[in-house]
């Protein structure tokens, strides 16, 4: 007999998690204006609103924590992190923020004015919304196969190496650099080849551009890459990653993500001369640059998950975690975006409520259905999420619609995996029951998804 996948960790501390019944969640949703970013943790049960500094640390980070040292200039904690920076990633410079999109702001305030145009694969909502906050704008490359969710292509994260030529060719003199968004985060956590980030430098050069990495998923990325690229199949996860990063000239971080630490992030690039003005930001906005918005601790603790996080058995219990949840929902008839993604299982909205109008927000329709009927709290990746358009002020429809289940690292186990799958099992059953979505009562101009308030139709 095949044995079956099992995880490779054993729990050594547990943390409880609180059950509700359906009564009790009516009254929440409606008190948190139907966003679920309001809710409060203890009115979920299972809690997949993000994988984003949501994982359990390991033993060995929980003891570096003990081993942080705080002082403000030259900790020991800020070379420990500078080494396993440099190992991994290869990258010589490196500036510490305290999330991902801190490194964003400093990297961005050197390199993006009023104007640009900033080339990329679907690029996130913070990066866009640094990018829009500059008056500059994100021009979206990334292949039309991502679009489909029902179509296989094993690298649905690509960039479209003709769009991206069209932009450098019309535009070439407003783009500072090209932006590589691994794993493609809002096309589904889907992944960029190795030979399209080859390519995507070559074109890079060609034009005379920096390619920069946003990098979160960095590592599920390399496991894509090891598993559906048979060039790759013999090669370390350490040695894909390298390989990787030899085709940026910088990257930004967000730790939360495959570093597995609770709060973090970091810069790291090759040019010194680029590291020194993103160094005068990093002092204004985070810290002086030996810490930079993070303690000590928290910088040892993410060198060691740097390292963990970059381990083939790390990785395989995350992802195929992660896949498992997506056969589950496939058996049950729930349209998902396929193949998987790496850090979470994407629904299709609009397969799932063909009968409701896209203006009444399909995807956060399902987001509640779905916490109403078992206290699971996934996020809405759809119209909400993509902003009015910053000249017409109208919606944005975005051409996928998609309720994002994301799962937290060594967090949960396939108990509650079979849970949310049947949780949305029976949520598809009475699908036609429901008629209408939801209007907007209150939105903030920029990254309204986080504060927006709703009412039902
Ligand atoms: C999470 C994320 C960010 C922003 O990082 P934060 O740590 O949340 O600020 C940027 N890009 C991608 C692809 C991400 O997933």
């Amino acid at each position: 007999m095949i044995l079956p996948f099992a995880e490779s960790f054993r729990i050594k501390m547990v943390e409880p998690i609180h059950k509700s019944t359906r009564e009790d969640r009516e009254k929440w949703i409606k008190e948190a204006r139907y966003n679920l970013f309001n809710l409060k943790s203890e009115q979920v049960f299972v809690d997949l609103l993000t994988d984003s500094g949501t994982g359990a640390m390991s033993d060995r980070q929980w003891s570096e924590m003990m081993l942080g040292d705080e002082s403000y200039a030259g900790a020991s904690s800020y070379y420990k992190l500078k080494n396993a920076i440099r190992q991994i990633v290869g990258f010589e410079y490196f500036l510490p923020t305290h999330q991902g999109r801190a490194a964003e702001n400093v990297l961005f305030s050197v390199l993006v004015k009023s104007g640009d145009i900033v080339p990329g694969n679907s690029h996130f909502d913070t990066t866009k919304g640094h990018i829009e906050f500059r008056h500059a704008h994100a021009v979206d490359c990334t292949i039309d196969e991502a679009f489909d969710t029902t179509a296989y292509h094993p690298f649905k994260g690509n960039v479209d190496l003709n769009k991206l030529e069209d932009v450098l060719k019309e535009n070439g003199e407003k783009v500072p650099f090209i932006i590589v968004t691994i794993t493609n985060n809002t096309a589904g956590g889907q992944p960029v080849d190795m030979v399209n980030l080859k390519q995507v430098k070559a074109l890079a050069e060609k034009y005379g551009k920096p390619v920069i990495f946003d990098s979160a998923r960095f590592a599920e990325n390399a496991y894509f890459i090891k598993k559906r690229n048979p060039d790759y199949a013999d090669k370390t996860i350490k040695e894909i990653v390298l390989e990787m990063f030899s085709y940026a000239d910088a990257m930004t971080m967000s730790s939360k993500k495959d570093a597995i630490v609770n709060m973090g992030g970091f810069i790291a690039m090759r040019d010194k001369n680029l590291f020194q003005q993103a160094s005068v930001y990093n002092i204004m906005f985070e810290g002086f640059v030996t810490y930079g918005g993070m303690s000590g601790r928290d910088m040892n603790a993410l060198a060691a998950g740097l390292d963990e996080g970059t381990e083939f058995s790390t990785l395989e219990t995350r992802v195929e975690q992660v896949a498992y949840l997506g056969k589950r929902l496939v058996e049950y008839g729930v349209p998902v975006q396929e193949p998987f993604g790496g850090h979470a299982i994407f629904v299709d909205a609009t397969r799932f409520f063909p009968h409701i109008p896209k203006e009444q927000y399909l995807a956060q329709t399902l987001t509640v259905e779905t916490y109403l009927e078992g206290g699971v709290r996934g996020v809405e990746i759809g119209t909400i999420l993509a902003d009015r358009d910053p000249i017409t002020h109208l919606d944005r429809f975005p051409k996928l619609e998609l309720m994002r289940l994301a799962i937290p690292r060594r967090t949960y186990t396939n108990n509650h995996i079979e849970y949310v799958a049947a949780t949305l099992a029976n949520v598809f059953e009475r699908r036609h029951q429901i008629k209408t979505g939801f209007k907007i009562v209150y939105e903030a101009p920029i990254l309204r998804h986080f504060t927006v308030e709703l009412e039902r139709i």
